[in-house]
């Protein structure tokens, strides 16, 4: 279904938020024009979700925060989304691993924490399915930022006189 992700990520952050007053400082960089994409609302929120509570779960300290950017690329109809954490990190050698299946990188820690280990691997298919790319930066003891990178609808600027 053709979405506002830019209302759709905000709708997704403002949930968040709601559960998360005391704990977790939001920072929104998102664009006020609207930004189209087709979607399935609800596999994309399971992937939001996931990268979402990823980037609070593996933060300690308080306030926790995660910045969320989103970015349109005009000249090939694609956006970008990222979410930055200030948490644990992940070390160089172990980046890549994360998007496996059932691979968590302190099985000690994960077990813990609960989960199943699947959460990146199942947001990776999703994000595939949609033409999507998602990948990962770290840096041990600074914190990770989760890119995706998916489709838009590019609405050119002179289309919007007619
Ligand atoms: P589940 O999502 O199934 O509840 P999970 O969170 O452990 O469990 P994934 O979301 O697939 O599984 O993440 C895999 C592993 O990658 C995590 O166990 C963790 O070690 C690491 N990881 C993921 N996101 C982050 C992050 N933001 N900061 C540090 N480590 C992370
Ligand atoms: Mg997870």
């Amino acid at each position: 279904e053709v979405v506002d992700f830019k209302l759709f990520i905000n709708r997704v952050i403002d949930r968040f938020e709601m559960t998360h007053k005391e704990d977790v400082v939001f920072t929104r960089h998102i664009p006020d024009a609207p930004l189209f994409t087709d979607i399935s609302v609800d596999k994309m929120g399971q992937v939001l979700d996931n990268v979402l509570s990823n980037a609070i779960k593996y933060q300690h300290g308080e306030p926790k925060r995660v910045d969320i950017h989103l970015k349109q690329n005009t000249l090939y109809n694609r956006m970008t989304i990222r979410i930055k954490d200030y948490g644990l990190g992940i070390p160089n050698n172990k980046v890549e691993r994360i998007f496996d299946r059932f691979y968590r990188v302190d099985k000690g820690r994960a077990r813990k924490m609960g989960g199943t280990g699947l959460g990146l691997a199942i947001s990776k298919e999703i994000i595939e399915a949609h033409n999507g790319k998602i990948w990962a930066n770290s840096v041990e003891n600074e914190g990770t930022t989760i890119f995706i990178n998916l489709p838009c609808e590019v609405i050119e600027e002179d289309e919007w006189d007619v």
